[in-house]
């Protein structure tokens, strides 16, 4: 079984691949620069990558880029997008562009391929829970939501990152159904859990910012673990059944309840549990599991994925205390 993970090198991409090589499949990895070694060594390390692990370069914006890593492959994995969840210069160049027609590219890479039977397209809750629907504690948000770019301003300076991953999603569902391609899509909240890149990523950076100090949002994410998004991933590659988009978050908190927990579990660090009140508040809500529950995925509680990414910054020596 030979399957492709596009942005391999990236956080939730590297435990996916780190699963597959467990698994016996051999792994066609799409890296920007294969000969940067912070973007690949941590790869090249995993059990099974000398003998199943194969590096390619493509990039997202270059038509025709994925096709030699993709070619002959049973399946694909197609993870790569810009993910920057900060003000950015020019969002149709930094994160548009990237998101939309790269997805566009690899799926033509994969229309092309008869022997690509699936491809599980990391999408993101960005594309699901943002529109005019109101969102209170008591409301169930679940795959038949679908995010209104108008209305991706609710997640400040994230909206680019937002309206990127809707744009990507949206347009990735009319090429599957325009061209045949068996596709199933995974909507993840923000991502925690062990790192096994060696650079800090987006999604894990607010819990740094937590620990070094800096005063939090008004507002409330959903969490879930690395390693259980790399798991549905593959999971629905490999359950024939699998269809649709699948959300996947263990809880909504809001930031205080995340510095709760922190200070919880390393009273030392005594984070502020006071917010920025900048009149802006996101109140917590609930994610559907149902359907995650259908591919066998049990989360692993808030807490742990704390644990361990706090427990990873320490190994990398992010922070030291
Ligand atoms: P990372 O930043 O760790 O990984 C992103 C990957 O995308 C990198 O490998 C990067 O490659 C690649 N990439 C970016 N731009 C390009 C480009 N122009 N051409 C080729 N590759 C490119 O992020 P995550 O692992 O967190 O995110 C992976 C996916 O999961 C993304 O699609 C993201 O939107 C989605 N997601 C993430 C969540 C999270 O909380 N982490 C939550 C929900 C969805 P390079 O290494 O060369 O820079």
């Amino acid at each position: 079984n030979v399957v492709c993970v596009t942005g391999a090198s990236g956080y939730i991409a590297s435990w996916i691949v780190n699963f597959l090589l467990q698994r016996g499949y051999t792994v066609r990895a799409t890296v920007r620069d294969p000969s940067d070694p912070k973007k690949v060594e941590h790869l090249l390390k995993l059990n099974g990558a000398k003998e199943r692990l194969h590096l390619f370069k493509a990039d997202l914006l270059e038509e025709g880029s994925f096709d030699s890593a993709i070619e002959g492959c049973d399946g694909v994995f197609h993870t790569a997008s810009p993910v920057l969840l900060h003000v950015v210069k020019d969002p149709e160049a930094e994160l548009i562009d990237p998101a939309v027609k790269g997805t566009v590219n690899v799926l033509g890479a994969c229309a092309k391929s008869p022997s690509v039977k699936r491809v599980v397209l990391t999408s993101s809750i960005c594309a699901v829970a943002f529109s005019s629907r109101p969102k209170t504690p008591e409301v169930v948000v679940d795959e038949t939501w679908f995010s209104d770019p108008q209305f991706s301003h609710q997640l400040k300076t994230w909206q680019w990152y937002a309206i990127s991953k809707t744009l990507a999603e949206e347009a990735a569902w009319k090429f599957a159904e325009k061209n045949g391609v068996d596709m199933v899509v995974i909507n993840p909240v923000l991502v925690a859990g062990p790192l096994l890149q060696p650079e800090v990523n987006a999604s894990v950076e607010p819990i740094l910012n937590l620990i070094n100090g800096k005063k939090f949002p008004n507002s409330s994410f959903g969490w879930v673990n690395v390693k259980d998004v790399a798991e549905a991933h593959i999971k629905a590659y490999e359950i024939a059944s699998a269809s649709g988009r699948y959300c996947l978050s263990e809880r909504v908190v809001h930031y205080s309840e995340l510095a709760r927990i922190l200070n919880s579990l390393y009273p030392t660090l005594q984070i502020t549990t006071e917010c920025e009140d900048d009149g802006h508040y996101v109140p917590t809500y609930q994610i559907s599991k149902e359907k995650a529950k259908s591919l066998g995925i049990e989360f692993q509680p808030l807490e742990v994925s704390l644990k361990e990414t706090v427990e990873s910054f320490k190994e990398k020596n992010i922070v030291n205390f």
